[in-house]
């Protein structure tokens, strides 16, 4: 799935995570956090991904954070 044309869509895979800066890498769970949440027109499901919530960002994203 490409998607081109689109600045500010969280769409980095977890290999990339794995290589970023700490404070880039706390800045980017953020957004994750921010941006993936259950959707309203779809319950259930994450309003960026539309896949069961929650979806494997945002657990990706809770764990790391933990790790903090
Ligand atoms: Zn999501």
């Amino acid at each position: 799935m490409v998607q081109s044309g689109s600045p500010g869509s969280a769409t980095a895979a977890p290999a990339v995570l794995a290589s970023l800066e700490p404070l880039q890498l706390y800045a980017l769970l953020h957004v994750y956090l921010v941006t993936h949440r259950p959707s309203r027109l779809h319950p259930g499901r994450c309003a960026m991904c539309r896949v069961p919530w929650p979806c494997p960002k945002v657990r990706l994203a809770a764990r790391l954070r933990d790790g903090f």
